[in-house]
């Protein structure tokens, strides 16, 4: 079986909760290796798709965020990139575009891209409205899906939907 690896980037202010998401995907394996020095934690999962064997390495951030910027090393050699916010903060979706104008600071090569935004069960508190970020996930390139890392709705999906994207796009 071929296999190939992918490094993500999980991007986002702090407290949209990109941590609870990447746990919620990845729990079956968990490394905590993290690299406070980057202000980064990672994250490995395998997925299998078609005839391809796909390892994600997954990167969070790890407090670094509220600085709004991660130093170079972070960025390097990544293949995809989930932009993180809250449906119910608009400050958080704000700041969505933001990290995009970041990420492609740092990376010229073409990324899967993913404009996430978090917790669908607070969906009466929303403040974001999904023809918004729909329509800003569209105008950089990215792929709008909204999920909740606390009921799980769309978690599996998404990340799988990602392997999909990149075994073809990349
Ligand atoms: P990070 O700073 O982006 O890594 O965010 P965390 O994963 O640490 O989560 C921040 C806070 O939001 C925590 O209190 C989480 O329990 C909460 N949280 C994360 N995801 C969800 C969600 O989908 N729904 C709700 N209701 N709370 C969430
Ligand atoms: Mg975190």
């Amino acid at each position: 079986m071929k296999e190939l690896s992918a490094k993500v980037l999980v991007l986002g202010d702090q407290g949209v909760g990109k941590t609870s998401m990447i746990v919620r995907y990845a729990q079956q394996v968990f490394n905590d290796n993290s690299t406070p020095t980057i202000g980064a934690a990672y994250f490995e999962s395998f997925e299998e798709v078609g005839d391809r064997r796909l390892k994600l390495k997954i990167w969070d951030t790890a407090g670094q965020e509220r600085f709004k910027s991660m130093i170079p090393m972070y960025y390097r050699n990544s293949k995809a990139a989930l932009i993180v916010f809250d449906i119910t903060n608009s400050a958080s979706f704000l700041a969505a575009q933001k990290w995009a104008t970041e990420l492609h600071q740092h990376i010229e090569e073409k990324l899967v891209l993913f404009v996430v935004g978090n917790k669908a069960d607070l969906s009466k508190a929303r403040k974001v409205k999904q023809s918004d970020a729909n329509a800003y996930a569209e105008m950089i390139g990215g792929h709008f899906r909204e999920v909740s890392a606390f009921s799980n709705e769309g978690i599996r999906e998404m990340f799988m939907d990602l392997c999909v994207k990149l075994i073809h796009e990349t």
